[in-house]
């Protein structure tokens, strides 16, 4: 794998159209003026877009609400659903690919979550280049580029796209739906300056290094900055909602009025939201939305840290960019960086 090619405008048609034979296809189209991720059903609706959608394209691998269990009170008998189809995500940025990883490592770990996983593994991933937005800082988390997680990835230049495949499903599209020629140097060299240039683009960034931001969150826990951001924050779980890495759900039953049959479901749930730490009894661990607050951000920047390898934050700047009061995940990290530094 890894190999390098380049197709042309054409052959990117007949792709598409290939995967909206072979798929159900999601990708980004415009929405009231907007890119967002929707299903595509004819070429013409893709927008590959550059810049980021607003919300991330998770919900088709863990779906907002998913039933896992359906139970016949009848009989007593209790069926496992798994609803898993061959789907292909196209248009996922280097960002939103880290983040997929970053899923992946989570429900696989400990008991296996087999939804998530069965709908993984019939998911084609056919990631594209972006252009940063003043929120993005992803430049500051070594996730600007990525080298796993997709099936293929396009980077547009102006003679169509060098191509980059991750997997042999990838390679076997290629074939199938591209004349792909191979890469030459020159091509090589252009995609490194493209790199390079996107690299020039980002307005914001942290102040630290990746692996630092573990021990700099841990001294952190009585900065002014909780309190601060709490005092404006509505808890409305937006942050939560819109970032690509964020998996809590919460579990829940329905049961018919008959006590014939009951489903059990998952929902997400968002560790912002009042009700998220609240315990029988009505004992709340995180009451205050600056604790919350402080939990979210913690938990993107030190707590799974060691767990999964890996930060939970992949610097898209989906919840920046939502949220009504304007609180900046950069802007809170670089203050916490600066605090330490002064300590
Ligand atoms: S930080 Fe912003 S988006 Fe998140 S819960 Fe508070 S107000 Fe909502
Ligand atoms: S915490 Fe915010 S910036 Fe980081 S991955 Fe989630 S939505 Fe993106």
């Amino acid at each position: 794998m890894g190999t390098m090619e380049i197709i042309t405008r054409k052959d990117f048609r007949r792709l598409v159209e290939g995967l909206l034979g072979d798929y159900t296809l999601y990708g980004p189209v415009e929405k009231e003026g907007f890119p967002a991720f929707a299903r595509i059903e004819r070429f013409s609706q893709l927008r590959l877009s550059r810049t980021p959608t607003h919300l991330s394209a998770k919900e088709f691998l863990f779906p907002p609400r998913e039933t896992l269990l359906r139970f016949d009170l009848k009989n007593g008998d209790v069926r496992e659903v798994v609803d898993a189809q061959n789907q292909a995500i196209i248009g996922l940025h280097p960002c939103d690919i880290h983040a997929v990883n970053l899923l992946d490592r989570v429900f696989s770990y400990g008991t296996p979550d087999r939804n998530y996983l069965a709908r993984r593994k019939r998911t084609v991933i056919i990631g594209t280049e972006c252009t940063p937005d003043e929120y993005c800082f992803c430049s500051s988390l070594h996730t600007m580029t990525v080298d796993r997680g997709f099936d293929l990835f396009l980077h547009e230049t102006e003679r169509g796209f060098i191509v980059r495949t991750g997997t042999k499903r990838g390679r076997r599209l290629l074939e199938r739906y591209t004349s792909a020629t191979k890469a030459e140097k020159a091509d090589l060299e252009r995609l490194e300056r493209m790199v390079e240039r996107k690299e020039k683009m980002f307005r914001t960034r942290l102040d630290a290094e990746p692996s630092q931001l573990p021990l700099i969150y841990r001294g952190a826990d009585s900065s002014p900055v909780w309190d601060r951001i709490g005092r404006v924050c509505y808890g409305c779980g937006s942050c939560n909602h819109v970032c690509p890495t964020c998996y809590c759900f919460d579990v829940k039953d329905d049961i018919t009025l008959d006590l014939e049959d009951a489903t059990r479901y998952r929902v997400w749930d968002g560790c912002t939201l009042e009700d998220f730490a609240k315990v029988a009894g009505g004992h709340n661990f995180r009451k205050a939305r600056s604790a919350r607050l402080r939990h979210r951000f913690n938990r993107k920047f030190r707590y799974l840290a060691d767990r999964f390898k890996g930060l939970f934050c992949v610097g898209c700047g989906r919840c920046s960019r939502t949220c009504l009061v304007r609180i900046n995940i950069s802007e809170v990290t670089n203050e916490i960086i600066r605090e330490t530094k002064e300590r």
